[in-house]
Formats: structure tokens, C-alpha cells, sequence
């Protein structure tokens, strides 16, 4: 799974002696198994134990410790000095696109996204799909995101370079899919290459629904909380400042964890979230008040139009 030789190579020719590894929630597992090897080889070994769901997220503290942070599962959405970055890959056959070739040969031109586990093989995907009669061509990567092609639930820059007539997503589940609708207004499919059922057209309109609810029942708020995340990759002080000066009911809460409980020990009427933007529309279901994206407030503040609406992105 993880190219152990090139980490060890990686860490002599950084003169590390104390090595921090931070995997995310579906990879810990491994956590024993990568500390044995590092012991094996030498190093010492800090394992960070906190909850991680993206390289917006390091164990920085693990620093004040160690020489050097191994993350592993993503590519870098920030710079940061002393962390080595180890990206999951998992293949796809790529036979399995077979299915997505009747609903998207007749579309001028397919943008092709991924998730990090997939993105490695976006190239050999676009081929595939224009030796088997789609124009398919990938955008490239960004600062959050490297590899071309690559989204995350928090930028689809490469989608929208891609310039694209209709979007194929290639990952499990659909948000990421729903996302690259939303932030294209562009026909967009999704191919699971690991379940069955085959490519699916996504709609945002079930989504868009449930946020025109949380919307209306924010509009009688008395006071807002701006969350404002402490990890590395989240941190929009600019963005909550700006939400801060729309309104005098608004208050700016640093956070590191938003949970249910958190938000209800606040006890705000509302919260605009400007940590990461999955929080708002995947999990809305469960807090206990609207927590709204930036975009959403400014329409609750009627300073947008709601067919202005907008997915959040970090830059
Ligand atoms: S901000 Fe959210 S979507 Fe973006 S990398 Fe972090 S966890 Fe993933």
C-alpha cells in the first residue's frame, strides 16, 4: 500500500531521527503496521490518534516532537515545511467504464474527475474513454489540488478547467459528483467502479431543496456563530471577518472539532460554517440548528439572490 522505500530514503535525506505519522480514519488501521516498520528501520515513532479526514487537517502539534510528519491518504492542500505526503492509490479496471460510454458518447466534450484514489490513472481513463467513442479530456490541478483531474469535496477547480460540456466522476458515492454539478451547471455523472449499477446522471436538486429549508429557518436567527476552524488546510479568518461586518448578530468562534454537541453547547441560533464545506451540506442533518455556507448566509441577509446560489470552495 504504502511505497515504504522511498519513505525511508525520503527520511535519511532529511536526517530524521523522530518521525510523527498521521493516517486518516479509513486508513488507521495500518497505523501499527507502519510504526513497526518505521521502528524496524530506526526512526522513533510519534502516532497521531486524533480524528484526520484530509491533508487540511495535519498533526502539527506531532512536530513540536518529531522531525517530520509522514501524512498519509492525500496530497498537500497547503505548504507546509517537514511533512511528507503519501497519496492513497487504489486501481480501477478500467473495463469497468464500459458502461458510461452510451450516455456520454453523445456529449461534445467529457471532463473526466476523480478523488485522490483514482487520480493517478486519469490519464489512462481519458484514453479509454476516446478509444471507445467519448471525447473525454481532464482539466489540470490546482493549488488544493495537484494531480489533473483530482477534486475534493472542497474545490472542483480542475472540473471547472476542463471547460467541459458534461462531467463523469469516478469515486464512491455521489456528493463529490452533486458538487461538480453545482460548481459547472454542467450534466454530471457517477460511476462507483467497485459497486454495481452502473453510471447515474446526479441532480442537486434534493440537495438544494433541503438547504432552501435550513435557509428559510435561519432567516428568524437572533444570532449567528462564524466558525472558523483551527486546522492547517480550513483556516478562513478573511472570509469569517467578512461574514463577521455583514451583520451585528454575528460572532466568530474558533473550533477545531464541529460536532452536534459543540454547537449545541454554543447554543447560537444559527452557525455559518467556513471550515470545511462538506460540514454544511453533509451533515447538516446532525446539528441542531441551520449551519449555513457563506453563500447561504448572504442570501438569509438578503444580500444574494437564491438563484445566485453557489457551492462553497476554498481557494
Ligand atoms: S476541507 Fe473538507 S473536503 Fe477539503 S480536504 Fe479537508 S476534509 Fe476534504
Amino acid at each position: 500500500m504504502i511505497p515504504l522505500s522511498d519513505l525511508i530514503d525520503d527520511l535519511h535525506a532529511r536526517d530524521a531521527k523522530r518521525v510523527a505519522v498521521q493516517l486518516p480514519e479509513g486508513l488507521k488501521p495500518g497505523t501499527a503496521m507502519l510504526a513497526a516498520a518505521l521502528r524496524s528501520e530506526g526512526f522513533e515513532v510519534v502516532i497521531s490518534g486524533d480524528a484526520c479526514w484530509g491533508a487540511c487537517d495535519l498533526a502539527l502539534d506531532a512536530l513540536a516532537d518529531a522531525d517530520v510528519l509522514v501524512h498519509i491518504g492525500h496530497t498537500p492542500v497547503t505548504n507546509q515545511e517537514n511533512v511528507i505526503y503519501i497519496p492513497f492509490h487504489q486501481d480501477i479496471d478500467v473495463e469497468t467504464l464500459a458502461s458510461v460510454v452510451p450516455a456520454l458518447a453523445s456529449f461534445g466534450k467529457v471532463g473526466v474527475v476523480t478523488t485522490i484514489q483514482h487520480a493517478h490513472q486519469t490519464e489512462e481513463i481519458v484514453r479509454w474513454l476516446n478509444d471507445h467513442g467519448v471525447c473525454a479530456t481532464t482539466g489540470a490541478g490546482s493549488s488544493r489540488t495537484p494531480l489533473a483531474g483530482q477534486v475534493l469535496g472542497c474545490t472542483y477547480a480542475s472540473a471547472k478547467s476542463a471547460d467541459a460540456d458534461a462531467y463523469l466522476f469516478i469515486g464512491t458515492g455521489v456528493f463529490h459528483a452533486i458538487g461538480v454539478s453545482l460548481a459547472t451547471a454542467k450534466p454530471t455523472f457517477a460511476l462507483d467502479p467497485y459497486a454495481e449499477g452502473g453510471v447515474q446522471e446526479v441532480s442537486a436538486d434534493k440537495l438544494l431543496r433541503k438547504r432552501f429549508v435550513q435557509i428559510e429557518k435561519a432567516k428568524s436567527a437572533q444570532n449567528f456563530g462564524i466558525l472558523l476552524s483551527a486546522k492547517s488546510g480550513q483556516c478562513r479568518k478573511d472570509l469569517a471577518k467578512y461574514l463577521e461586518s455583514l451583520t451585528d448578530k454575528a460572532s466568530i468562534i474558533l473550533i477545531r472539532e464541529v460536532s452536534e454537541m459543540q454547537l449545541r453547547n454554543l447554543g447560537f441560533d444559527a452557525y455559518v460554517n467556513t471550515a470545511c464545506p462538506r460540514l454544511a451540506l453533509d451533515d447538516q442533518s446532525r446539528f441542531p440548528v441551520p449551519v449555513l455556507s457563506p453563500a447561504e448566509f448572504e442570501i438569509v441577509l438578503g444580500l444574494r439572490s437564491w438563484d445566485d446560489y453557489a457551492i462553497d470552495e476554498i481557494e
